[in-house]
C-alpha cells in the first residue's frame, strides 16, 4: 500500500528521545524550553508549546477571552479539531463557506454570518495555502474581531514573503504525527502579544501562575496562586526532543514536500476531469496534496486508487454536516467542494517511483 501520509523518523529523533529517557526528566523541562527557543528564532516571535494543535487553538481562544455566548467565524470544511477547540471554550463555531479555488474561508459569506456576538474569525490555512489573509485581517479590523489562524497545515509556508506565524495576531500550529514537523503529538501558539502568551503559559499548566519558569529551571511550584481555568496541556520533554530534531531537518523536509506537490501539478496537468487547488508551491510547504475531481467522479477514482493499493483521503467532512454543529442555513459551495476533494499520497518517504505509479493510475482512470 502506498500510504497517504506518515511520520518519518530517523536516527536523530531516536537519539534525542533516548537522551531524555536517560536523563529521566520526562515532563516539561529543558527540551521544551529549547524547542520553544528554536521555534521563536524560526518565527522571530515568542512561542508557547502545548501537547496538541487542538490545545493550542483552545488556549489561544481562552487567552483572548472567547467564551460562552460568543461566536467564532470558521470555515465548515476543516478538521473537526478546529470546531471542537472553539466549542471547548463555550463559544459557538459559526460555519462559513469556502472559496472553491483554495478551500479557504470565503469573506463574502462571513459578512452574512456576522452578529453582535461575533468575537473572532479563525482562518484555516487549508493545504498550507493562506487564501486572502490580508483581506481577512482587514475584515476583522473593520468589525472589531480577533484573528486566530489555524496554521496546522502551514508550518514553514510563506505569505507575501513572510512565514505564517511571523506576523498577524495569533497563529496556532500542530506537530501531530503527520504534520510538516512532528513531536509525535504537539502544538504551538505564536504571538507578539505578551499578555496572551503569559495566559497561555499558565493555562497549559492547570492555571498555576508562572509554573513554566519554574519547570524550565527544573523546579516545581509548591505554593502558588491560580486565577483562571487551566488545563493539563503542557508539552513533555520527549515530545520536544523529537520536535527539535525535526526542526533541524526542516530545510530538507521543505524541499521534499515542495518537490512532491510540484511534480503532481506538472504531471497531472491537462487531465480533463481533475483540477489542482490554486496554490503556489514556491511559497508553501504542503502538508496535504489535494485535487478536485469533477463530474462526480471522486468516489469512483478513490475506489480505483484504493483497489490499486494507493491510499487516499478526503480532507474533510464538513463540520456543519455533523450533529453537533449543524446549521439552519445551507453551504452549497462547501458541499460541492466536499464532493470533489481527494488527497493524494504526500509524505517524505514517497519515492518518485511511487508517485509515478499514482499518476499512471490516475491517468488510466481518466483514459488520459
Ligand atoms: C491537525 C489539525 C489540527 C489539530 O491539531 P492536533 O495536533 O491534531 O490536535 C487543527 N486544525 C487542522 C486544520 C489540522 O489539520
Amino acid at each position: 500500500m502506498i500510504r497517504l501520509s506518515k511520520s518519518t523518523i530517523g536516527e536523530a529523533e531516536k537519539k534525542a528521545v533516548l537522551g531524555v529517557l536517560d536523563r529521566e526528566y520526562l515532563g516539561m523541562g529543558r527540551e521544551v524550553e529549547e524547542f520553544e527557543n528554536m521555534l521563536a528564532r524560526f518565527f522571530g516571535r515568542p512561542v508557547a508549546c502545548v501537547n496538541s494543535g487542538t490545545a493550542a487553538l483552545h488556549l489561544a481562544l481562552q487567552a483572548i477571552g472567547v467564551g460562552l455566548g460568543d461566536e467564532v467565524l470558521v470555515q465548515s470544511l476543516t478538521f473537526i479539531a478546529t470546531f471542537q477547540a472553539i466549542s471547548a471554550t463555550g463559544a459557538k463555531p459559526v460555519p462559513c463557506e469556502v472559496d472553491p479555488a483554495t478551500i479557504t474561508i470565503d469573506l463574502k459569506d462571513t459578512e452574512k454570518r456576522l452578529t453582535d456576538k461575533t468575537r473572532a474569525i479563525m482562518p484555516v490555512h487549508y493545504a498550507s495555502g493562506m487564501g486572502a489573509l490580508n483581506e481577512i485581517y482587514a475584515f476583522a479590523k473593520a468589525n472589531g474581531l480577533s484573528v486566530i489562524e489555524d496554521a496546522a497545515h502551514a508550518f514553514g509556508s510563506l505569505y507575501n514573503g513572510h512565514k505564517t506565524g511571523s506576523f498577524g495576531e495569533i497563529a496556532c500550529f500542530s506537530f501531530d504525527g503527520i504534520k510538516n514537523i512532528t513531536c509525535s503529538e504537539g502544538g504551538a501558539i505564536v504571538t507578539d502579544d505578551a499578555a496572551v502568551l503569559q495566559k497561555v503559559r499558565d493555562a497549559r499548566l492547570l492555571g498555576v501562575e508562572r509554573d513554566t519558569e519554574k519547570r524550565f529551571a527544573g523546579q516545581r511550584s509548591w505554593e502558588f496562586d491560580a486565577k483562571e481555568q487551566g488545563w493539563r496541556y503542557h508539552m513533555s520533554n520527549i515530545m520536544a526532543a523529537i520536535g527539535c530534531a525535526q526542526l533541524k531537518q526542516f530545510p530538507h523536509i521543505t524541499q521534499i514536500r515542495k518537490a512532491i506537490a510540484t511534480r503532481y501539478v506538472e504531471m497531472l496537468n491537462g487531465i480533463d476531469g481533475i483540477e489542482p487547488l490554486q496554490l503556489d508551491y514556491r511559497n508553501i510547504v504542503p502538508h496535504i496534496f489535494v485535487i478536485k475531481v469533477k463530474k462526480r467522479n471522486r468516489d469512483a477514482l478513490r475506489s480505483f486508487l484504493i483497489e490499486n493499493n494507493i491510499e487516499c483521503g478526503i480532507h474533510y467532512y464538513p463540520n456543519h454536516m455533523l450533529t453537533k454543529y449543524k446549521t439552519s442555513y445551507i453551504l452549497p459551495a462547501t458541499e460541492q467542494a466536499y464532493r470533489e476533494i481527494l488527497s493524494l499520497p504526500c509524505h517524505l518517504d514517497l519515492t518518485n517511483k511511487d508517485q509515478d505509479y499514482v499518476i499512471s493510475k490516475i491517468k488510466e482512470f481518466f483514459h488520459a
